[in-house]
């Protein structure tokens, strides 16, 4: 029944009614809208900058873990895209992820003068 199951899953992939329209940070409780400029799926808070440990490869929702994805930097990729450094708090995972349009421009200078490149790379 495996099957079944994935075909329906990516028909309400395509943007139909089921679709969540925000969700609300658990870092510092504000509301996100989960369209973002510039990115295709919003995985982190424009706000705070802070993520969720819910996925294994991107926007798979696919990890158990659930924990806060902190930002602990910023990477600038060599096409000159910044993405924006998570850590898990509880698992200490590490993913990039790319910047929204929207997202905090102060908190993202804070970030990039912080740089993690020793740190990761
Ligand atoms: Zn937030
Ligand atoms: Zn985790």
């Amino acid at each position: 029944m495996a099957q079944a199951r994935q075909s329906q899953y990516q028909k309400a992939e395509d943007g139909k009614p089921s679709r969540v329209t925000s969700f609300v940070c658990r870092n510092c409780g504000k509301k996100v809208p989960i369209d973002a400029p510039g990115t295709q799926n919003r995985n982190h808070c424009p706000f705070c900058l802070y993520s969720r440990h819910v996925d294994i490869g991107i926007g798979d929702r696919k990890s158990n873990c659930r924990g806060m994805m902190k930002p602990v930097g910023v990477y600038r990729k060599k096409d000159g895209e910044l993405m924006i450094v998570h850590q898990c708090q509880s698992c200490g995972y590490v993913s990039k992820n790319r910047v929204a349009g929207d997202d905090n421009d102060e908190l993202l200078k804070e970030l990039e003068k912080k740089g993690v490149g020793d740190l990761l790379f």
